[in-house]
């Protein structure tokens, strides 16, 4: 029997590269082109809705009834979850990291299409790590609902007295309950994890440290589930983001006095939070990248538009005859496919090598895809002038979120110093490999009889 057709002659395919493309299973190049007329024809027409029911009284923090009722028909033509990668087994839809990443960037084009999916942060990274160190009765009770579509989970690391860059300075103590062993409590103050108002979030995945005397700071530390509620837990405020309260998920800032939890919600066992934490760095941490590529895609084409609207001539001019906008809007065109290529790299990484071999090329996009979609969408938002800084079109928003993305999961910093700690490491090769061009440098010169000078 022949294979079925591979019809890559379709917009959701026009800007991955061939190498990527032949790399796309049949069944990938269906759920693309379904995920794209998801987006085109539910989601970017209708982000007015969703805007204008988030804005009436009393729905700020509640998820809206369109993305209510989206979830439930996407659920219903098999595009929930399409995040679990493959070696999730039944629980996955069967996407590879590089399939869902062309997937994701077309999600990425309305900033909560992908809630609409159940693919939107932090669910997916913690789906993920759900899936792994679960038992299976913690799957049943805290990772079904979330795959279900029926509660949204947080995840709580982050701190405003620690740098939290550095896990293992993260100092919310988790202790027994001296009156019953069975119990925790939890002490300390938490930054960021979702807004406490949010409707339909049901839980916090919280880590803290548990043992601080311990001689090895990898070992110091548990993850728990602590559902939202819980007395002893106190969302202090909502943190707005340059502004935005970010609803209906939202960033809050939480106090934990005494948060009594059963022993039962440690996840993997007590000190083993580290172990979690390695394994929430695969593809979790790249897929605001992928959703940034698509997001700013947008951004550009607006400004496309704008460049061509004949209502906007300076000097008699259209702002894209100018010579300084052609070249900029080629600029941007080429940044943006660059980015493309090392978020597809990072993906294909993972699936041939593993989260641990993609490891640089997972930091390569963390570093590299925000800072520069932030700076594209910076330019489209100066050639739209003096209302691409307003509400009157959606890049301020876009800006932020590309902003933001620089330090949510890690500040882009403590990536480079990874890279850079890494890159020193192979100097001593290098060291010898120069070695081996003096050597022969030298041979070369009583060969030729030219006179030997140093070099650096
Ligand atoms: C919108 C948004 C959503 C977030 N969501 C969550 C969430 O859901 N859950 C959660 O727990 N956290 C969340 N965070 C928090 C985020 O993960 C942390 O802010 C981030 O990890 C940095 O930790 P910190 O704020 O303590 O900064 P610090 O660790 O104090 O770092 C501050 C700065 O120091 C510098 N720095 C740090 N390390 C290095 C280094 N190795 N080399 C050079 N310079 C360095 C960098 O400039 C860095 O930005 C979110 C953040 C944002 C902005």
């Amino acid at each position: 029997m022949s294979p079925p057709a591979r019809d890559l002659d379709h917009p959701a395919f026009a800007r991955i590269p061939p190498w990527a493309q032949e790399k796309l299973s049949s069944k990938a190049i269906e759920t693309i082109k379904k995920v794209h007329h998801w987006v085109e024809t539910e989601c970017v027409p209708a982000e007015p809705i969703y805007k204008a029911q988030l804005e009436k009284p009393g729905q700020r923090w509640k998820t809206p009834p369109l993305v209510k009722e989206l979830r439930e028909k996407a659920k219903k033509e098999g595009l929930f979850n399409l995040f679990l990668p493959k070696t999730f087994g039944e629980l996955s839809p069967g996407l590879t990291n590089l399939e869902y990443s062309c997937c994701c960037e077309i999600i990425g084009r309305v900033y909560w299409a992908a809630m609409t999916l159940n693919c939107h942060a932090p669910d997916t990274g913690n789906m993920e790590l759900m899936a792994k160190f679960c038992t299976e009765e913690q799957k049943q009770k805290w990772l079904m609902p979330v795959l279900n579509g029926e509660t949204f989970s947080a995840y709580s690391m982050t701190e405003p007295d620690a740098a939290s860059s550095d896990a293992t300075k993260i100092n919310c103590r988790i202790t027994r309950d001296p009156k019953d062993s069975n119990y925790l409590l939890i002490n300390g103050r938490k930054l960021y994890g979702n807004c406490a108002w949010e409707e339909d979030l049901g839980f916090y995945i919280l880590m803290a440290c548990s043992d601080p005397e311990n001689p090895n700071p990898w070992k110091r530390h548990t993850t728990v589930f602590v559902p939202k509620g819980t007395p002893g837990q106190k969302m202090v405020r909502n943190l707005t983001v340059m502004g935005y309260d970010w609803a209906p998920e939202g960033h809050g800032e939480f106090l934990y006095t005494n948060c009594r939890i059963p022993a039962a919600n440690i996840i993997l066992g007590e000190g083993r939070a580290f172990e979690i934490a390695q394994g929430r760095l695969g593809p979790g941490r790249i897929h605001h990248c992928m959703r940034l590529l698509g997001q700013t895609e947008r951004a550009y084409e607006m400004t496309l538009l704008r460049a061509t609207d004949p209502r906007k001539k300076p000097r008699g001019k259209l702002i894209g005859e100018f010579d300084s906008n052609i070249e900029r809007l080629a600029q941007m065109r080429l940044q943006l496919d660059s980015l493309r290529l090392i978020v597809l790299n990072a993906a294909d990484t993972m699936d041939l090598k593993g989260n641990k071999a993609g490891r640089y090329a997972i930091a390569q996009s963390k570093i590299l895809v925000p800072d520069m979609c932030a700076k594209i969408i910076d330019e489209c938002m100066q050639m739209h002038g003096g209302a691409g800084v307003t509400q009157l079109t959606s890049l301020p928003e876009m800006w932020t979120y590309a902003r933001f993305v620089r330090l949510a999961d890690g500040p882009d910093a403590a990536h480079r110093h990874q890279v850079g700690r890494d890159e020193l490491k192979t100097a001593p090769k290098l060291r010898e490999q120069h070695g081996a061009y003096q050597k022969r440098y030298k041979e070369l010169c009583e060969k030729w009889g030219i006179e030997w000078q140093s070099f650096l």
